[in-house]
């Protein structure tokens, strides 16, 4: 299927990979929690991992699993493992991969929950050391000789930070450290982040892969190019058969089956729906993006823009480089002073007020008394939070209509002025 381009193969992929029932283009909602076995030796052989089988649905199931095929052939994995969400994905792997006294190199510029995530992880006696993974050479300071890998993002929301994916995957493949990006902002066909030597992609289906806001999921895809053979973690009952699998058995069974953070068939199902649009969705909101991102940085009222599409982005000349078909679809702006920014955002009327992001519409949230609320001032600064700071997720609506919204906004006359 590699030939084709990747609007065919994410239609086709479900029907060809996983060739439906009665030649169904889906593959059908499975909700059996058990699987039977009409011979005893069958369910032993599926125990002692000797028979690729189903035995209880927190593990494997059909219709998740079709949906990690096609997970695993989006990104060029070697396996994929989907959770309940994306934190579950995140933190279900770290705490199977991960023991006290090891050491993470961790993006100071981070999705919120996953930031805190990695504060736990450090009351567990994980090291951690937060560096800016804008440049190589904080990460380089940064490693140590307990240090296990190196955890970033592609595109950090909301400021919109852009990793130095290449610098870091060379680095972390000298060193045969695990090099771990979370792929939910810039999702194929926007960024392959095996071409840039991942070892683990994340994902959160809840956002642009589903992108329809009415369901969660999260996903794990082990690249195939980490040497788990060096890890050092990998227990011994899982240092079985192929060394290529066995980070997926472990995340597997202590991730997935012990942690018990399973994605439901029926999620399973809508995701895989969504995921049929995804390149048509991510192009036209990459598009919007780019648009408002312009309007915006011309307009008198607002202070400060950032989107990587913008040339007087920080890190623009990587972005280009790095992300293939548009800059994604998160941008940040500042107001001047004199205007308040929830007086604003109650102004909006098209886009929606509200948290999340990766879906058909546009939304807007302010950041820094919402998602970054128990955080400290001074961590919030290293972030690159700044109070007045307004997040957009910028969606597929007509881009005239959302230029509108924003011009009636701004029109407004506000108490300050
Ligand atoms: C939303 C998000 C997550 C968490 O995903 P959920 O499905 O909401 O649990 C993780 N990483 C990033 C970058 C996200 O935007």
């Amino acid at each position: 299927m590699s030939k084709q381009g990747f609007t065919t193969r994410q239609v086709h992929a479900d029907r060809l990979l996983n060739t439906p029932e009665h030649g169904g283009v889906h593959t059908s909602t499975s909700n059996s929690v058990l699987f039977e076995f009409s011979d005893a030796q069958g369910i032993i052989d599926a125990f002692q991992g000797k028979r690729a089988a189903h035995v209880y649905s927190r593990s494997s199931s059909p219709s998740v699993a079709a949906l990690q095929n096609m997970l695993n052939d989006l990104e060029g994995g070697l396996g994929a493992l989907c959770f309940s969400t994306g934190m579950s994905a995140i933190s279900s792997t770290l705490f199977s991969l991960l023991k006290a006294g090891d050491h993470l190199i961790v993006s100071q510029y981070l999705f919120g929950n996953t930031r805190s995530f990695f504060d736990t992880l450090a009351d567990y006696g994980v090291q951690i050391t937060f560096a800016d993974v804008t440049d190589i050479q904080n990460v380089k300071e940064a490693y140590l000789p307990n240090t296990k890998g190196v955890y970033t993002e592609t595109v950090a929301n909301p400021v919109t930070q852009v990793a130095d994916l290449r610098a870091i995957g060379q680095y972390c493949e000298e060193r045969n450290i695990l090099f771990m990006v979370d792929n939910t902002m810039t999702p194929p066909p926007l960024f392959y982040a095996k071409e840039l030597k991942a070892s683990l992609i994340f994902c959160s289906l809840t956002k642009y892969i589903s992108g329809h806001g009415n369901v969660l999921g999260g996903a794990v895809i082990d690249t195939g190019l980490f040497n788990w053979k060096g890890f050092g973690n990998i227990k011994s009952a899982y240092q079985v058969a192929d060394e290529a699998q066995w980070g997926l058995t472990q995340i597997k069974k202590k991730g997935l089956r012990d942690l018990g953070a399973t994605l439901a068939p029926q999620s399973a199902t809508a995701i895989a729906l969504g995921m049929e649009t995804l390149s048509l969705r991510l192009a036209r909101a990459c598009e919007n993006s780019q648009k408002l991102a312009m309007f915006l940085d011309n307009h008198p009222k607002v202070k400060h823009v950032f989107y990587p599409g913008l040339a007087s982005h920080p890190q623009h000349f990587m972005a280009r480089e790095q992300l293939k078909r548009g800059y994604g679809a998160i941008l940040s702006f500042t107001l001047v002073d004199d205007i308040d920014p929830v007086q604003f955002l109650n102004a909006l009327e098209l886009v929606i007020c509200a948290t999340h992001l990766g879906d058909n519409r546009t939304l807007a949230l302010p950041v820094a008394p919402t998602i970054y609320f128990e955080n400290t001032a001074e961590e919030r600064e290293a972030m690159g939070v700044s109070d007045t700071m307004i997040r957009i997720s910028v969606g597929i609506e007509d881009t005239d209509d959302l230029i509108n919204d924003f011009t009636n906004a701004f029109d407004r006359k506000y108490a300050a002025e």
